[in-house]
């Protein structure tokens, strides 16, 4: 089954959209460094957790032993609500595609994928495509779900539709904005029955 032009494609991140990664990445860093969870509050910056005292080479080594050891990707939580939204939107029509940058980890790409696919299906998360891709406006959505500042702002920039997921790092940036799933849920229908409409209309 291909896509056509009347397909609504929704491109939906994964990591703080759909899965708790900091949430993942937190319980990674109390096992691994004897930390205590209450001094590893929420991102107000998301970067590579400078806010919890980590510099880009303990980050480096701290992540690769989250995703190798302590299996975060396979075992995270998922966001409230986020298998009955996608299942709805699906079942109106609308094509999933997960879009993830998460193969940054150099010599972990088989375990990232293979616990990233485990995951979705333990969640029961439908989608029909599944990309491992940095430059996340070339995958050609109609629709994105972006938790990431830089992301939202790039793919903007491109000109595409992004709701921005509400995290405590991405409260500065303009709507649209959707602070669950079921919101996110509600402004793709919304698009969905516009189109809908638009291609009911008679042709001159
Ligand atoms: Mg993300």
């Amino acid at each position: 089954m291909t896509t056509d032009d009347a397909t609504l494609v929704l491109g939906v991140d994964l990591d703080g959209v759909c899965a708790d990664y900091e949430g993942g990445f937190r319980a990674a860093v109390v096992r691994q460094h004897d930390r205590d969870p209450a001094d590893l509050p929420p991102q107000t910056v998301l970067d590579q957790f400078t806010e919890w005292g980590l510099d880009p080479e303990s980050f480096a080594r701290t992540h690769r032993l989250a995703v190798t050891e302590d299996r975060m990707f396979r075992h995270m939580r998922a966001m409230p609500g986020v298998s009955e939204a996608l299942w709805e939107l699906s079942d109106a029509g609308v094509w999933i595609r997960i879009i993830t940058h998460r193969l940054c980890v150099n010599w972990a790409h088989e375990v990232t994928a293979a616990d990233t696919a485990a995951w979705l299906d333990e969640q029961r998360i439908p989608y029909r495509d599944l990309c491992f891709i940095g430059a996340k406006p070339d995958v050609g959505a109609d629709i994105y779900v972006e938790d990431s500042p830089t992301n939202v702002l790039a793919l903007r920039a491109a000109g595409h539709h992004t709701i921005v997921f509400d995290q405590a790092y991405n409260r500065h940036l303009p709507a649209p904005r959707a602070h669950d799933w079921p919101e996110v849920v509600a402004q793709v229908r919304a698009v969905l029955h516009a189109r809908q409409r638009q291609a009911r209309l008679p042709l001159d």
